[in-house]
């Protein structure tokens, strides 16, 4: 199904090789020798055995420091290519994405229930990897985002409400039949790694990441994931800021999630609109027959409109005391936010700052420090592919210096697609 059989360089020198030259590239032998402490004949050998894969080329000459010049080595970047896979509710879209990284080709396919998710997945992933058969790209492996908890050591879903996915053992279904390596990662978590080793978390050891749009969040403890015992851990939306709040389909009361995400904003909404406040929101209403959404609330917000304002107001409020909540509990200061908040301009932002600046605990020397996103849209798969790859091998794809990892969404056609990480239940 794959077309070849990836040929994995699978001994210590060939990693420890193919590690300088990723991250060193253009390299001769000589340095490779010097950074590796490898004799000059096992570089030899190994890195012919390397050309001979398709992991290295020659590209170039150093300058001579006498004698003959010696050729310079780059990583093999296009031959090969990782099908990194986000599960959506209701859409599921893949990319066959080589070690630019750029798309090689993108598919996104609709289902209508849960029930048809994981046949249409496997039909999407078997279309991906026939075009890639046929264009001789090597596969490497599959990742695999999913809006719920994961157990990664496994790749088993725990729990996903919007998939209606319990215990099931999506690594093991998709080993089996594509006789691939498969990752298979919570959403949120993917994208807290695409931003603390890519984006605006990349000088950070650790850091929350919070996604907005439905309040998924992951903790990123020294650039691992924090997953706790059962891989829930970072489900922020469901930490309870009012003992006495609303019922949550959790099982909890008063959840963040019921007061700080896109569905919370949009009733405060309806509350106010309802109440007859003057809004240029009721033209919607008038016009669509339908309420506003989050997107639409965030743009009045943007033109002053106050019934957004204020809305948007009170879920940066409540989003506040959540992530207090967690900067206290951890003591990780910095914060990156995504999803569809992180562009909510600054009447969002600006709040959220001034309440965390008033009410974070007084032991912290440091602010709490809140930024934007740099991947506003699927850092899902831009996370999917560097946990592949690090999985393959054991250390991280430096990037060449041609890639955009913000411009792979759009390149790919789904600028509307938010990354939003979302509650597991
Ligand atoms: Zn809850």
């Amino acid at each position: 199904m794959s077309g070849r059989t990836p040929v994995v360089p699978d001994s210590t020198t060939q990693r420890a090789i193919l590690r300088v030259l990723v991250q060193n590239e253009p390299i001769s032998r000589v340095d490779i020798g010097r950074l590796t402490g490898l004799s000059p004949a096992s570089v030899t050998e190994t890195v012919s055995t390397l050309i001979t894969d398709n992991w290295a080329y020659v590209s170039g000459e150093d300058v001579s420091t006498g004698g003959r010049r010696p050729e310079l080595l780059r990583f093999n970047r296009t031959r090969y290519a990782y099908v990194v896979t986000a599960v959506h509710p209701h859409r599921i879209h893949a990319v066959l994405l080589n070690l630019d990284p750029k798309p090689l080709h993108a598919l996104h396919r609709a289902f209508q229930s849960p029930e048809n998710a994981l046949d249409t997945l496997f039909s999407t992933l078997e279309e991906l990897l026939e075009w890639a058969k046929v264009q001789s790209v090597v596969v490497m492996g599959i990742a695999v985002s999913v809006p719920g908890t994961v157990e990664a050591s496994t790749g088993t879903v725990g729990l996903s409400t919007l998939m209606d996915w319990h215990d099931l053992r999506l690594r093991d279904l998709l080993t089996e039949r594509y006789s691939l390596p498969v990752n298979v990662e919570n959403d949120a978590n993917l994208a807290a790694l695409a931003e603390n080793r890519y984006g605006s978390g990349r000088d950070n050891e650790s850091m929350i990441y919070i996604t907005t749009s439905a309040t998924g969040g992951s903790i990123v403890i020294d650039r691992a994931i924090y997953r706790g015992s059962t891989g829930a851990a970072g489900e922020i939306g469901h930490m309870s800021i009012r003992a006495d709040g609303d019922q949550c389909a959790c099982g909890n009361r008063g959840c963040l999630a019921l007061y700080a995400s896109e569905m919370a904003l949009e009733m405060q909404v309806l509350r106010r609109l309802k109440q007859q406040i003057p809004s240029e929101l009721h033209a919607i209403l008038d016009s669509h027959g339908r309420y506003p959404t989050a997107q639409e609330i965030m743009v009045a917000a943007r033109r002053g409109d106050s019934v957004a304002t204020n809305a948007l107001v009170a879920v940066a409020e409540a989003l506040a005391v959540g992530i207090i909540n967690v900067v206290n509990l951890f003591d990780i200061w910095f914060v990156v936010l995504g999803g569809s908040f992180a562009n909510a301009g600054p009447v969002f932002i600006d709040r959220l700052n001034e309440i965390i600046a008033d009410r974070a605990h007084r032991l912290y020397a440091r602010a709490v420090h809140i930024v934007t996103a740099d991947f506003r849209h699927a850092p899902e798969l831009i996370g999917g592919l560097m946990v592949a790859f690090e999985n393959t091998f054991g250390f991280s794809l430096k990037l060449s210096p041609a890639a955009n990892l913000e411009a792979i969404p759009e390149s790919i056609g789904i600028p509307g697609l938010q990354g939003e990480g979302s509650p597991a239940v």
